[in-house]
């Protein structure tokens, strides 16, 4: 049985906001989110990022939620990396900056990991890579919740999707660091230019620049951060089957999430501002494809596949793997179907603001 995945083509004459909720209403995805407490999961970008889903962009759907009688709350977590979102004070500011204040909102904002991301509950999913996954605490303890992603690319995961906005954006920091354990970066020497820019970044400490970078593996967490950031691309990641495992670890992470919730959760995907690397990175990039518009579904692997194929149609090809070739995004799809997170098989169907 195929799933719906709902798609309110971008206009110029229609704000990205009404859009989203366009597509939110005619998925009825109203109905299936309780009275009651809600999570809201978005990202709102590190400092000095210009491609964030604004506050703007999901309030409409924000304030149908408090019509309904939801108590609505943002959820967010600390990043591993440092940066201004690496604890929740920090986070707290940098969200504010971004425009989700509470006096913006309306809507509380909670870290749910904690102050500083080690407050997480073991959730038991039995699968292939992990017997318990470390979920944010509060947000297991939230019955329902809408995940808002900015769909982009991502240079772990190639795409960065539903899935990964649930693994990575609601794991506590052990989480986060359980599912980067694959993987590790190189550096080449000729290359490098010893600027330090790797070694200020690195979460762990693992970088010692001498006449060049040197990465102590045994520190280093393959969180990825300095393969992004060197301006030299010095850096280059010793994947083998390691990148569809990294995926397959992913969804396994979304589905411990929504574990207790699946059935009360909504997605709103956009489609908009497809960044070849997500908002965690604090600077303007360049977008891999148009404005395509917002999908919303109840399931969050069919709407990652969805994306991943309105982008392909519009562009002729594959830009997940053109830009990121060393990645495997369809095993975050292909595991996540296989462990019920959702199907890949799907309907779209397209919604006319106007109708
Ligand atoms: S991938 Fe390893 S070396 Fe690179 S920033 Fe992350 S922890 Fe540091
Ligand atoms: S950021 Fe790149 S160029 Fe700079 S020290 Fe690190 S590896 Fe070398």
């Amino acid at each position: 049985m195929p799933s719906k995945v709902y798609l309110a083509r971008c206009s110029k004459n229609r704000p990205l906001g009404e859009n989203a909720l366009h597509a939110f209403k005619n998925a009825g995805l109203d109905s299936i989110i309780s009275p009651g407490l809600v999570a809201l999961k978005t990202h709102f970008g590190e400092p000095g990022n210009t491609s964030y889903v604004r506050y703007d962009d999901i309030e409409p759907t924000v304030e149908l939620l408090k019509e309904k009688g939801a108590q609505p709350y943002f959820a967010e977590t600390s990043t591993l990396y440092r940066g201004r979102r690496s604890n929740a004070v920090d986070h707290f500011h940098s969200a504010a900056e971004h425009g989700f204040s509470y006096e913006k909102t309306g809507c509380p904002l909670l870290f749910v990991d904690g102050l500083k991301g080690n407050n997480h509950a073991e959730v038991e999913v039995g699968l292939k890579h992990f017997d318990r996954v470390a979920i944010a605490h509060d947000f297991v303890l939230t019955p329902s919740a809408v995940i808002f992603t900015h769909v982009t690319g991502h240079e772990l995961a190639g795409l960065g999707g539903a899935i990964k906005n649930l693994a990575m954006g609601l794991a506590s920091r052990a989480g986060k660091l359980r599912q980067h354990d694959s993987g590790k970066p190189m550096v080449n020497a000729e290359a490098c230019t010893a600027c330090g820019t790797c070694a200020e970044w690195c979460p762990s400490d693992a970088i010692d620049v001498g006449k060049a970078a040197f990465i102590d593996n045994g520190l280093c967490i393959a969180c990825g951060e300095c393969l992004t950031l060197c301006p030299e691309h010095a850096i280059d990641f010793s994947w083998s089957e390691s990148a569809a495992s990294f995926s397959e670890k992913m969804a396994e992470y979304a589905l411990g999430a929504l574990k207790g919730k699946l059935q009360r959760s909504a997605f709103l995907s956009y489609v908009w501002q497809v960044t070849n690397n997500c908002n965690c990175k604090g600077q303007e990039m360049d977008t891999m494809c148009g404005d395509l518009g917002v999908l919303a579904s109840t399931d969050p692997v069919a709407i990652d596949q969805a994306a991943a194929e309105l982008i392909a149609d519009a562009e002729g090809h594959d830009v997940f793997k053109k830009h990121w070739p060393d990645t495997n995004y369809e095993a975050q799809l292909v595991h996540g179907e296989e462990i019920g997170l959702g199907t890949r098989d799907y309907k779209l169907i397209e919604v006319n603001q106007d109708a």
